[in-house]
């Protein structure tokens, strides 16, 4: 193979909202270097996928989409589930989980037949590293999530602080970190205190394979968190590149803005700077309807305009959950968003001041790359760990008051009061007070290194030239 040959990367997410967008934006990347780039999805994914990636083809560049189909029905599972999103109940998980296992064979015949040079495969497809290996491909993982929390995860895994630990809501500090880190029991994974889960065994699987494999791509960026991205080479010995954000990576043009885009931001148009609170959590957590009660009222309450995003796969039944007269009142000063919200654009807007998340990692970065204080409010997987290194590390949020993990399938209680829920935004969206400005600083400094990163001479750019640079290098050994 020659210095000329055209690299040809394969870019595979698990089919679920939180992994796709953050992957597809790194397919854009590499195509944008003139990297042959194909994602591997499902059918129906495809068709939306397809959508997405249409501006970028007609811009000239090399990207397009390989499909393997779904054995949902195989599995047990209904026809037409595709994605971790459609999911409705706890039972679904392992039968997913089961069919995405079972995209290995297609897998491998895809490699065989087109032989990309490498793949950067999802963290919830650990066989990938094997599977690329049979054909002499290396595989990089990318897992989503920020490089800090991998740490936080390995601390726990090894040295089981909580191990001693009596009272599920007592803080204990996670070993051997370079910041003091404070979290309690109720917050750590099942699976890293239940060892013999189905989970913790899924788990293991994915720590071999991240042995194995070449290396991490981050959606983070230097200058957010440099002690950890040393502590991570020193304490796992594997490779990370921190290539993010990826939300600001997109160098395809914007596709036409959706009606609900066009209104949203127009109601924005009309808002002060800084005043509106955006409240959001994300694409897969659901809140029992008590719950979505309370954050109405607790909204309405603050007095702060805001933009809620409730999509009726986020509610337990069809029942209202708002207020008599809820929306009556709240005409011109909330907007509640029923459908998938344009977030990266809202959080980008002058009018937002505040965000209320559950803190998925996607969704902290677009925060922070928006220069957006935030109130946070974790449910389950690393999402503890997001807050602590937003409240803890950074000091760019504070915590609501969430104190226990709740599964987005096994909902019941209202875990967070509207007298919490209100205080925290009229604290956070209060123009005075030295701790607020303090924050809004820190965070709008974030912003700007956030934005500095993915230009031309800046951290996550020169990471992603060496990264290519190295992999054509490979290639012209062989
Ligand atoms: N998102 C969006 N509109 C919505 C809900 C989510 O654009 O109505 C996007 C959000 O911007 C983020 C991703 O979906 O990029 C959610 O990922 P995150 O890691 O925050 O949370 P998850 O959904 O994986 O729990």
């Amino acid at each position: 193979i020659s210095h000329q040959h055209q690299l040809h990367v394969y870019i595979f997410p698990v089919t679920a909202q939180g992994h796709m967008i953050p992957m597809i934006n790194i397919a854009k990347l590499f195509a944008a270097r003139g990297v042959k780039t194909t994602i591997i999805s499902t059918p129906l994914n495809a068709i939306t996928l397809a959508k997405t990636i249409d501006q970028d083809r007609l811009s000239g560049l090399d990207i397009n989409i390989q499909t393997i189909p779904f054995p949902a029905v195989e599995v047990g599972l209904p026809e037409g589930i595709e994605s971790v999103n459609q999911l409705t109940s706890p039972d679904m998980i392992p039968k997913f989980f089961l069919a995405v296992t079972m995209l290995q064979q297609p897998f491998e015949k895809l490699l065989e037949k087109y032989r990309p040079d490498f793949v950067v495969a999802d963290m919830f497809l650990p066989w990938t590293t094997e599977a690329a290996a049979k054909f002499g491909i290396p595989r990089l993982i990318f897992h989503g999530i920020n490089i800090f929390s991998q740490c936080v995860a390995e601390s726990l895994r090894i040295h089981k602080p909580f191990e001693s630990i009596t009272n599920d809501k007592e803080s204990f500090l996670v070993p051997e970190l370079p910041d003091k880190i404070e979290m309690t029991k109720s917050q750590v994974p099942e699976h890293l205190i239940a060892s013999g889960s189905l989970f913790s065994t899924v788990m293991e699987t994915i720590r071999e394979s991240e042995q194995k494999s070449y290396g991490v791509l981050v959606n983070s960026f230097c200058e957010l968190e440099p002690a950890y991205a040393d502590h991570y080479k020193n304490a796992m010995g594997i490779r990370a590149w921190q290539i993010g954000p990826l939300s600001l990576g997109n160098v395809a043009k914007e596709k036409e803005s959706s009606i609900e885009e066009h209104n949203v931001l127009k109601w924005l148009d009309c808002k002060k700077p800084n005043s509106v609170i955006y409240v959001s959590f994300g694409s897969m957590s659901k809140l029992p309807n008590d719950q979505l009660t309370e954050i109405a009222t607790g909204l309405e309450e603050s007095g702060s305009p805001f933009i809620w995003v409730v999509r009726k796969s986020m509610t337990d039944t069809d029942e209202n959950y708002l207020p008599e007269g809820f929306e009556e009142r709240m005409e011109g000063k909330g907007l509640i968003i029923r459908e998938w919200a344009p977030q990266v654009l809202i959080l980008d807007h002058p009018a937002v001041g505040g965000f209320m998340t559950h803190c998925g990692w996607n969704s902290i970065l677009e925060g922070i790359t928006a220069g957006v204080p935030m109130i946070t409010w974790p449910m389950f997987a690393e999402q503890f760990y997001n807050e602590k290194f937003v409240t803890q590390v950074l000091k760019i949020g504070s915590q609501i008051g969430a104190e226990e993990w709740q599964d987005w399938v096994e909902t019941e209680n209202v875990s967070v009061k509207k007298e919490k829920i209100s205080k925290a935004v009229t604290h956070l969206m209060s123009e005075d007070g030295e701790e607020n400005k303090e924050m809004r600083k820190r965070v709008a400094e974030l912003s700007e290194k956030a934005k500095r990163a993915v230009r031309e001479d800046g951290s996550s750019y020169l990471q992603f030239t060496a990264l290519i640079e190295e992999l054509k290098m490979q290639l012209s050994r062989f």
